[in-house]
């Protein structure tokens, strides 16, 4: 917060509100996987504790038309990283590869690193994805048009806002893959001005299609949770046998930097993470000095990643918080039926009707970005 109030954040609540009034549009909206491990502490809970149920209730009562869930379109994610990752292996291109759903981290490397744009993967953020298959297959299946549907992200991010407003992330000029970007605290205030008793609602589940998640996509919220996710599929996938152990203990934690070691087809991939911009540039750095031996790198601006971002309840730089949100996602991981991205029985459902291949022609229309190189700040 800006102690002389000379900046002031970015508020798209009376957007919103506005929005729900208009008779004429359809209002969707997506939650982040670290908006629920968060939303409660706004409402007296502990720091961690996983309103899942409550969010998507009190959403409803605040008017949406449908309430979803990003981490489908996490899992959607992997699904095109993973296969990213196994096309760049397959025909030796430029390795490591780099993630790509943080854009404070995209927009650093732009500026700091535009060198390397052709080492980040080309996939959009999950709820970037999720915007463009609302407004695509969505909107198709509802009868409705583009135009007249409105799709609203609740994220715990305010470079999500930024994001939003990319030209390239839009279906047309006009239609951008998602319209309106509000923060955990954003959400947070709407919920209290609508006088709702968030702790006395019941719990409610998500719309389908596009609601349905897997334990990987839930751990996108906390640093290491995306390769994390990533490894899940692209192991079963390229060695067609299963994956027992789902849990990569060394990719956990709140240390700056982290690796681990994985063998797939006798080839060890050497698997980084790194949470913090500093800690990205250290990384960076080494890549362009041609001394950095990692295969897949996943970045996170935000010190503990999402769960610790810019749009959460403050944490004051508090760890334990950050931790304690952490334990939230991995929980809802653990007791999820499903925890690989690609066993989503509504993402396959998603490639067979509309998308047709991972990394196919469409998706890679409606699902890939690219870069651009910008001046050093
Ligand atoms: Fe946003 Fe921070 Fe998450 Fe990056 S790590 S997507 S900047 S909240």
């Amino acid at each position: 917060v800006c102690p002389t109030g000379a900046l002031t954040e970015v508020d798209h609540v009376g957007k919103v509100w506005r929005e729900l009034n208009n008779p004429k549009k359809t209002v969707i909206v997506q939650t982040a996987p670290a908006v629920r491990v968060a939303l409660g502490e706004l409402f007296g809970e502990e720091p961690g504790t996983v309103v899942t149920g409550k969010m998507v209730a009190a959403l409803r009562r605040l008017g949406f038309d449908k309430v979803f869930d990003t981490d489908f379109a996490a899992d959607l994610t992997i699904m095109e990283e993973a296969s990213e990752l196994a096309h760049r292996l397959k025909h030796e291109e430029t390795l490591p590869i780099l993630t790509s759903c943080c854009p404070g981290w995209v927009k650093f490397f732009e500026h700091q690193f535009p060198d390397l744009l052709d080492i980040p993967s080309s996939c959009k953020s999950p709820h970037e994805m999720f915007g463009v298959i609302a407004k695509t297959y969505l909107a198709g299946k509802m009868g409705i048009d583009p135009k007249d549907m409105v799709v609203v992200s609740v994220m715990p991010c305010v470079a999500k806002k930024y994001e939003a407003a990319r030209p390239e992330l839009a279906i047309k000029p006009e239609i951008p893959d998602v319209d309106i970007v509000i923060t955990t605290r954003e959400l947070g205030r709407m919920i209290h001005e609508a006088g709702i008793d968030f702790k006395s609602l019941k719990d409610e589940d998500f719309d389908r299609p596009l609601g349905e998640s897997s334990g990987a996509s839930v751990i996108f919220g906390t640093t290491g949770g995306v390769i994390e996710a990533a490894l899940r599929t692209a192991y079963e996938w390229l060695t067609g046998s299963t994956l027992e152990n789902v849990e990569f203990e060394s990719l956990r934690g709140m240390e700056g930097v982290k690796s681990a070691k994985v063998t797939i087809n006798g080839r060890t991939l050497k698997i980084g993470v790194a949470h913090g911009l500093g800690n990205a540039r250290t990384i960076l750095e080494g890549i362009r000095a041609g001394e950095c031996q990692l295969d897949a790198i996943e970045i996170m601006a935000c010190p503990g990643g999402c769960i610790g971002g810019g749009g959460q309840p403050y944490h004051h730089g508090n760890i334990e918080i950050l931790k304690a949100r952490a334990e939230g996602l991995y929980k809802e991981d653990r007791d999820k039926p499903i925890r690989k991205s690609h066993e989503n029985k509504e993402i396959l459902a998603l490639y067979d009707e509309f998308l047709g291949k991972p990394y196919g022609e469409k998706a890679h229309e409606l699902l890939h970005t690219s870069y651009t190189a910008r001046k050093k700040l």
